[in-house]
């Protein structure tokens, strides 16, 4: 979405969020909440300004610098509407430099050993886990999730810098057995070059490691433009980066304009990679405008992840794996489970004891200890989940539980479940990305498999059965890049994350993760007799 239109729409939250703060019969409950989290945000933003993790400007060669027009951007808690701070909000001139700076250095990084590469990451690593607790506020703070699920977020997000500084040790090349006597066949594999890396806001932290942790390790240099949603979190890790010795110009950072920025990237001829996180619409744009300097691209895309419970599903896992994977983040994530398939004979049985569970969830502040579902990230996100559950209702779905805003103000929704969904409607055909969860009732196996595959996205697809022999058939016929039995949470540093289909290209995380910042290259030593 243009900076402009997002930028408008948070504003428009704030002052709805305001309006209805005076107005509303829960009047008090709303404004001592709002009290009580402004108090405690402002303590925690303290506390990240004492540890020196408050920075505002971008990256660029090392040091901190502001626009070079001045202009500034503004940073708020998807809580409250309060404004945290104003960063540099940067185009075009700002991106060439961090590019030039990320290729000069291309020269001295890619050239250090392997192992010289991992000390310095594993600093990193120790760095944000020393720092959970103020990465953590501050990705509670401008994202909105809940602080348990922040410090998750420091815990994972910090795995992918540990685990690629062990991989970076691991590039192992070949030697082929010639065809020739007096030949020599070797393939080395070699850093690809400056990679742009361009990030969400859902996972404000993750997404960036989990791209320049390889990056870094296999000898590549980095220009992260993260979302201007949540610029704060990558400012501090990148702070925590140079503290760990990366040099100066290995891991840049630019944020504002994001069309310009965008270009910048796509268009230079100094960068040789691409790495994206975030809507299919973007990915597909610069996937196009990565052909004219022909980039390698990967792409970590939306979904529409279903989630089949069979008859044979034991219950309780079923309810306590599809809540997991449905209602982290409040439904913000590409994985969560977008479409809940029911068989028949376990639809009613489900369905109640799934209601009873989504009741418990705790909507709040994220910095509330008992809040379990913070915000949505603004008023559009919002009027979004509106929207999809409107036509599902007006189409013939029945509202379970929920389906309305929250009491809390205007970012806040009911965690919300909708029964006798189908496919004509928005809830099955898009991703929701909000705290809704549509059941969708079948009769067969076939029918789940059909059902499950009918869209263009495939990231994530869940299933819950006791049937060995129905887990492995069901797996292999998904047209999923990851697929969890009997399990909502399943990623992991270790294993390939990334989607099939319009949900994506190449892998992140794992062995498989370092592929793509790294070239082939063959070499033919002859004459040697
Ligand atoms: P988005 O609107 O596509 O934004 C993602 C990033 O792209 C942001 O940094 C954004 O900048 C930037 N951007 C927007 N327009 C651009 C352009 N023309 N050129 C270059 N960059 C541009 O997505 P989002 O709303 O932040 O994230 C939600 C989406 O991400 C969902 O669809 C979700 O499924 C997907 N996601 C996928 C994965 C995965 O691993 N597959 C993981 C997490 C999220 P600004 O924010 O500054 O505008």
């Amino acid at each position: 979405m243009a900076m402009a239109m997002r930028r408008a729409a948070a504003l428009g939250a704030r002052h709805i969020f305001l309006a209805a703060s005076a107005s509303a019969s829960s009047t008090s409950r709303v404004i001592s909440r709002r009290h009580m989290s402004s108090v405690d945000a402002g303590a925690a933003m303290e506390k990240i300004r004492a540890a020196g993790l408050l920075r505002t400007r971008g990256l660029i060669g090392g040091k901190w610098v502001d626009a070079y027009d001045g202009k500034t951007l503004e940073v708020q808690n998807p809580a409250t509407g309060e404004i945290l701070a104003n960063v540099a909000c940067m185009g075009n001139k700002e991106t060439s430099d961090a590019i030039a700076s990320a290729h000069t250095t291309f020269y001295s990084w890619s050239k250090l050993t392997a192992s010289e590469r991992s000390k310095t990451l594993r600093k990193w690593h120790d760095l944000l886990i020393a720092h959970k607790e103020e990465l953590a506020l501050l990705m509670t703070l401008e994202q909105g999730k809940p602080m348990k699920e922040a410090l998750g977020e420091v815990n994972y997000g910090a795995s992918f810098i540990e685990y690629f500084a062990e991989e970076a040790k691991r590039v192992y090349g070949d030697i082929i057995p010639p065809t020739l006597a007096d030949r020599r066949l070797l393939v080395l594999k070699q850093p690809i070059g400056v990679v742009g890396a361009i990030t969400p806001w859902n996972f404000p932290l993750a997404m960036i490691t989990r791209k320049v942790g390889p990056a870094l390790a296999s000898g590549c240099t980095v220009v992260v433009k993260p979302s201007e949603f949540t610029p704060l979190t990558a400012l501090a890790a990148a702070d925590l980066a140079l503290q760990a010795g990366i040099p100066a110009g290995a891991l840049n950072v630019v944020m504002g304009n994001a069309p310009e920025i965008g270009d910048a990237l796509m268009q230079s001829t100094q960068v040789r990679k691409i790495t994206f996180t975030g809507s299919t619409a973007v990915g597909k744009k610069l996937m196009a405008g990565s052909a004219n300097t022909v980039k390698k691209v990967s792409l970590e895309l939306g979904g529409n992840a279903p989630c089949i419970v069979f008859d044979d599903a034991d219950i309780e896992v079923a309810v306590k794996g599809s809540l997991a994977a449905k209602f982290r983040n409040s439904g913000q994530t590409c994985v969560c489970a977008n479409r809940i398939l029911v068989q028949e004979g376990i639809y009613e049985k489900f369905a109640s004891a799934f209601v009873k569970a989504v009741q418990s969830l705790e909507v709040g502040n994220g910095l509330e200890e008992s809040t379990s579902q913070g915000p949505l990230i603004n008023e559009a996100a919002v009027q979004k989940v509106e929207k999809f559950v409107d036509d599902a209702t007006s189409k013939g779905a029945n509202v379970i539980l929920g389906g309305k805003r929250h009491s809390l103000g205007m970012t806040f929704y009911e965690p919300t479940v909708v029964g006798n969904v189908s496919k004509d409607m928005l809830l099955f055909r898009e991703e929701v990305f909000g705290p809704v969860a549509p059941l969708i009732p079948f009769k067969t196996e076939e029918e789940a498999i059909h059902l499950a595959n009918d869209t263009n996205a495939g990231l994530a697809a869940y299933m819950f059965t006791t049937s060995i022999p129905r887990s492995w058939r069901v797996s292999e016929a998904l047209e999923y890049g990851l697929v969890g039995v009997n399990e909502g949470l399943i990623s992991t540093e270790v294993a390939p994350f990334g989607g099939v289909k319009q949900s994506g290209l190449g892998r992140e995380g794992s062995k498989y993760g370092m592929d793509d910042f790294l070239e082939i290259k063959y070499v033919c030593m002859g004459n040697l007799s």
